[in-house]
């Protein structure tokens, strides 16, 4: 039996990069999956492949940040599957520039697409996973590990995404009486269309990003979507029954590497400055 049959589930910015490692897995799991994004050409692309490998998806136009739009969405699951199981909050924007040179609307954006879109996702779900009854629902949403470790640039960012894990908290307590099951994952560096992005604001070329950045990660790789949906597959199934409210951190030790080697490169300076 595979651990998703019949579900119906809503993945945001399935598109491409991570979401669509989650809706590949997820339809593989027997899932029937809602691609919602903005882009609608690859998002029909990508129902395309996942349905030529025996999979049920289907497309539906979705701006994260508009709550009409997501009225839409929750319909769409509705009529054309007749339920909805499992939300997973993935959409987001990466944007950096120091404070003092964002705009008002920028850190807005920002906010917009990568907090109220979690929180729209919520109050639209919500309501259709209380039909389900004791079967409740499970909603996974998407922060990132730079709420650990921050960086220059990433006020917005990192503001949208630690906010996410306090939505996410406070649904919990809210919805556990409805049988529905929230969650944060904290993923570090992915492979993705968003890491090409930061490759170019770093000016450096992919390869060399990756190797960079492999550096600062415990197990010496920068992660891949699947990294990140298969952790999304156990907190959106049974396997997760008991947990709730929970942050899983996916990023192959960055977060540990980067506090715990920082603190001992710290600490043989100043030895070294000592004797
Ligand atoms: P990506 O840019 O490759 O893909 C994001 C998808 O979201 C795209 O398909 C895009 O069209 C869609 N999207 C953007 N704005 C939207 C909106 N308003 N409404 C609906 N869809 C919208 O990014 P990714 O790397 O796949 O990131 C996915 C999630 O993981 C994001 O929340 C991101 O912040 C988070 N994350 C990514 C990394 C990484 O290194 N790639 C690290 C930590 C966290």
């Amino acid at each position: 039996m595979k651990r998703l049959q019949g579900k119906v589930c809503i993945i945001t910015g399935s598109s491409g990069g991570i979401g669509k490692g989650i809706a590949e897995l997820l339809a593989g799991e027997g899932a029937k999956v809602i691609i919602a994004d903005i882009l609608e050409e690859k998002g029909h692309e990508a129902v395309k492949e996942i349905t030529a490998q025996g999979g049920t998806a289907s497309f539906r136009k979705l701006d994260v940040s508009d709550g009409e739009s997501w009225q839409g969405a929750v319909d769409h699951a509705i009529a054309a599957y007749g339920r909805l199981d499992i939300l997973v909050n993935n959409a987001g924007i990466a944007f950096s520039k120091p404070i003092i040179d964002m705009s008002l609307q920028e850190w807005r954006r920002v906010m917009a697409v990568n907090l109220d879109g979690v929180f729209l996702g919520i109050k639209h779900s919500v309501p259709a996973m209380k039909r389900n009854g004791a079967q409740g629902g499970a909603i996974v949403n998407i922060s990132s590990n730079y709420v650990f470790v921050p960086g220059k640039g990433q006020a917005a960012y990192c503001a949208s995404k630690s906010g996410v894990n306090a939505v996410t908290k406070v649904a919990a307590i809210e919805y556990a009486h409805d049988h529905i099951r929230v969650n944060t994952i904290y993923p570090g560096f992915v492979d993705t269309p968003m890491f090409d992005q930061v490759c170019s604001q770093f000016g450096k070329s992919k390869e060399e990003m990756l190797s960079i950045m492999a550096r600062t990660v415990l197990l010496n790789r920068v992660g891949k979507p699947i990294d990140i949906a298969r952790a999304v597959l156990f907190l959106a199934s049974e396997d997760s029954d008991f947990v709730t409210g929970a942050e899983l951190t996916v990023d192959g030790g960055e977060v540990i590497k980067r506090t715990f080697y920082d603190d001992m490169e710290k600490l043989a300076k100043e030895a070294a400055g000592a004797h």
